[in-house]
């Protein structure tokens, strides 16, 4: 009788399946988030009611408990969940169904024989949502929703190793909004502040997927180029300077138009580390700057 109402209160998803797979119990917490009934599932396989269950690994396991009498473990971070049940939007991230932890086991008779297994089924969506924005706080820029310095000096370390060892090409383009400062004072923090997001999405949508594109400090902003050498370098600043000049930025009913100026550098024999490659792509910047701004330059 009070085990009974455990079973129905306790805050975790029960079942309790024979050893031909048919559903002997189904609690409470079952019924709210499968929305099936205990009436309605309780005696039917339980493949009927979740058929993208009935995998080879399901099944294994499944086997290897009524056999052995171990436990078993389905961690969130392996797969996922066990039963798809739609899930809540938590801190704004769009999980398509609840993240579950879930454990399945032996319940034996009187005489020790395994009669039941039982699974039982944990929400563990709020922290896996946790864990994903402390991993993405950690690589993104909180306004632009790009990378970070932090993990473009990361990637550019490891990218720089990698060109050295396969003797590949490797070029950096480092981007500076022209007279941004202006935009601030004319249209307030607010809109500067919607340049810089709208910009880094312009950017995002017509850079390749492999480019590691990263807000580098203010309005400055570095673009990786993998295999990739200075004149297709310059070439794709160049593009990034025709498509910024173009774009129409819209806030709060006034119209604006930005201009950027490029420095492009390329990984050398000379150049051993990060600091090196960014020093040279400043110094092209200074160079774009100092032709007269909305300009491409690129130092051997
Ligand atoms: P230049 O053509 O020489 O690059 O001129 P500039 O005005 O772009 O350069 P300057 O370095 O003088 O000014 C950069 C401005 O960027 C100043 C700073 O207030 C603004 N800024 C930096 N970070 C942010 C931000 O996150 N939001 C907003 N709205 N403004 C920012
Ligand atoms: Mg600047
Ligand atoms: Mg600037």
């Amino acid at each position: 009788m009070i085990f009974a109402q455990i079973f129905e209160m306790i805050n975790t998803g029960i079942v309790i399946l024979d050893k031909d797979l048919k559903v002997y119990k189904w609690n409470k917490w079952m019924e709210i988030h499968s929305k099936i009934s205990a009436d309605q599932i309780v005696g039917a396989s339980l493949f009927t009611f979740f058929p993208d269950l009935n995998t080879a690994w399901f099944l294994r396991s499944f086997k290897s408990v009524f056999s052995f009498g171990n436990f078993l473990f389905f961690s969130q971070k392996l797969h996922r969940y066990c039963f798809p049940f739609k899930a809540v939007n938590i801190l704004g991230l769009n999980f398509e169904y609840m993240q579950q932890s879930c454990t399945m086991g032996p319940l034996r008779d009187k005489n020790n024989q395994i009669e039941y297994i039982f699974i039982t089924v944990q929400d563990v969506t709020e922290i896996a949502a946790y864990e994903q924005k402390l991993i993405e706080m950690n690589v993104k820029d909180g306004l632009t929703g790009i990378y970070n310095r932090r993990y473009l000096e990361v990637r550019l370390k490891d990218e720089i190793k990698r060109a050295k060892r396969y003797s590949r090409p490797l070029s950096l383009i480092m981007i500076d909004i022209d007279f941004f400062k202006k935009i601030n004072d004319i249209y307030g923090h607010q809109c500067g502040d919607y340049v810089l997001k709208t910009f880094s999405t312009l950017i995002s949508s017509v850079m390749r997927k492999i480019d590691i594109f990263a807000r580098y400090g203010g309005e400055e902003f570095c673009c990786v180029l993998p295999e990739t050498c200075l004149l297709s370098a310059t070439k794709v600043a160049e593009k990034f300077r025709k498509r910024v000049e173009k774009e129409i930025f819209n806030f709060d009913g006034k119209q604006m138009k930005i201009t950027i100026s490029q420095g492009v550098s390329e990984r050398t024999e000379k150049i051993t580390s990060a600091d090196d490659l960014l020093k040279k792509a400043d110094h092209a910047l200074y160079e774009a700057k100092r032709l007269g701004r909305n300009k491409v330059f690129a130092i051997e």
